[in-house]
């Protein structure tokens, strides 16, 4: 009888034992998805308060395009920035279209 005993407490508590071990994979599981969703919240708020913003002075980044190249150009500073691969744009143009870039960059 003590021995039916001390089995079904053996039983009970490797249950449990599983049991807690299911709710700690879960909860750690939930923890990863809520980390996610608020690394993507931040990143979607730092975009927007970022995007199309002079990285100098704050102002309003306007596109503009110059042979075929969009550059952003400070609505405020004037200061011009390129997208990541424009300056190769720039690089593989010929010699003539790329002095006809920098003119129009220059506005003259
Ligand atoms: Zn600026």
């Amino acid at each position: 009888m003590e021995d039916d005993h001390r089995r079904e407490d053996e039983w009970f508590r490797e249950n449990e034992k599983q049991l807690l071990q299911a709710a700690q994979v879960a909860r750690l599981r939930r923890e990863r998805e809520r980390a996610a969703r608020k690394a993507a919240s931040e990143l979607a708020k730092l975009r927007d308060m970022h995007l199309m913003k002079c990285p100098k002075c704050g102002h309003d980044l306007k596109e503009q395009e110059l042979e075929g190249i969009k550059v952003d150009r400070c609505t405020h500073c004037e200061g011009v920035f390129f997208d990541a691969g424009e300056l190769d744009q720039i690089f593989a143009k010929k010699a003539a279209e790329r002095r006809g870039f920098f003119r129009r960059l220059a506005g003259i």
